[in-house]
């Protein structure tokens, strides 16, 4: 299957693949199939390579990337392609999804999914895009039970499934339960719990395992060139999300190591005035959003992972001087409840608590737990 890996750029999963392929040619393949797993993790691509395997027109390694079948499917343009997604809703429309989409929004639709054809990976961004509605599902099923040539295999793929709404999600559920010939539904999602018992128990569920950091740090030197430092910091921010690592790739991250070597030496520090500076550093200049905070939360927690792994050059390029400087200075330092309180502290922050209480308050209990303090 050696030409078959890259057919949809897809990024390690090579059990899940092998398990696919196996799949696929044994013939015991049932008709409705949800594949879950955490963003990032090839969900889509994966869809995308199985409905290529089960159309593609090679006597082996299918997909094979370049029959009339896979190509039309790399497009998304293939006939027997059936491809969900939400829309914003512009009408009332019951039967047809794209019904009062302007021309102008229509195109920037478009753009989107050119996006995603030139990389499964890539996040749709469809603006109002909230849910898919019974307005999708009913268009489909006008569309699934006419006939189909012999040899092609009809898929039907729902991104990010759980966005069905409940009556369109009711709709899809008979159509599962009377489903056309020759037709395969692949749902993906990154939330399992949230779809519907009754279309859970109609699918075969399937779990994609995550991404270890190391595949997506290789993505990110090969695809955007970044150094070692960079491309394994993104990729270690990026928690195995693929998509998230390539949006971190665009900007410049080494200041985050800057941030926690800062914050490391305050808390290493004896002196509580600096430990205020810093949180009020932090608070006004570094942590302006969200998203920044989070990505500053999880990095102080690889780096106490780091410590208790006693991570050695070679492992990481980010901060072994620093890994090994905190276990000089702290030998009975509690990593694992450090880990816990960050984790606390992240969670809090997303409820909306205070900042600057809160970090104030995780750097003191931090610094109890790096010289082995119970509170
Ligand atoms: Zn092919």
């Amino acid at each position: 299957m050696a030409e078959a890996i890259n057919t949809f750029q897809i990024i390690g999963q090579e059990q899940t693949r092998k398990y696919w392929n196996t799949l696929i040619v044994s013939g015991r393949f049932g008709h409705a199939h949800i594949l879950s797993g955490h963003s990032g993790v090839g969900k889509d691509a994966l869809a995308f390579y199985i409905a290529a395997a089960l159309n593609c027109r090679a006597e082996e390694n299918k997909p094979c990337g370049s029959c009339i079948a896979c190509r039309q499917l790399q497009n998304l343009e293939y006939s027997a392609l059936y491809l969900i997604f939400a829309l914003p809703r512009r009408s009332a429309s019951q039967t047809d999804p794209f019904a009062g989409i302007k021309e102008s929004e229509m195109d920037l639709i478009n753009e989107e999914l050119s996006k995603k054809i030139a990389w499964p990976y890539y996040h749709l961004q469809i603006e109002g895009a909230n849910d898919i509605r019974i307005s999708g599902i009913r268009k489909l099923r006008k569309d699934i039970y006419l006939s189909i040539d012999p040899g092609t295999t009809r898929v039907v793929i729902i991104l990010r499934a759980h966005k069905m709404n409940i009556e369109a999600a009711n709709a899809l559920l008979k159509i599962l339960e009377e489903p056309p010939s020759g037709t395969v539904f692949l749902l993906t999602t990154e939330y399992l719990d949230r779809l519907p018992d009754t279309i859970r128990s109609r699918c075969a569920v399937h779990h994609m395992p995550d991404l270890n950091w190391e595949l997506i740090k290789n993505d990110l030197t090969e695809k955007k060139g970044l150094n070692q430092v960079q491309s394994e910091i993104c990729a270690r921010m990026s928690m195995g999300d693929l998509a998230a690592a390539h949006t971190f790739a665009e900007q410049d991250n080494t200041f985050w190591l800057d941030r926690i070597r800062a914050t490391l030496n305050t808390l290493a520090g004896s002196d509580f005035v600096s430990v205020h500076k810093q949180v009020l550093q932090l608070k006004d200049k570094e942590l302006e959003n969200d998203e920044s905070r989070q990505q500053f939360l999880s990095l102080l927690i690889l780096f106490f992972r780091d410590v208790a792994l006693q991570v050695k050059d070679g492992e990481t390029t980010l901060w072994v001087p620093q890994v090994q400087q905190m276990i000089k200075l702290f030998p009975n330092c509690n990593s694992h409840a450090a880990i816990q309180a960050i984790e606390r502290t992240k969670d809090a922050l997303e409820r909306k608590v205070h900042l600057q209480l809160a970090l104030t308050a995780l750097f003191f209990e931090l610094r109890k737990h790096l010289k082995g303090q119970t509170l």
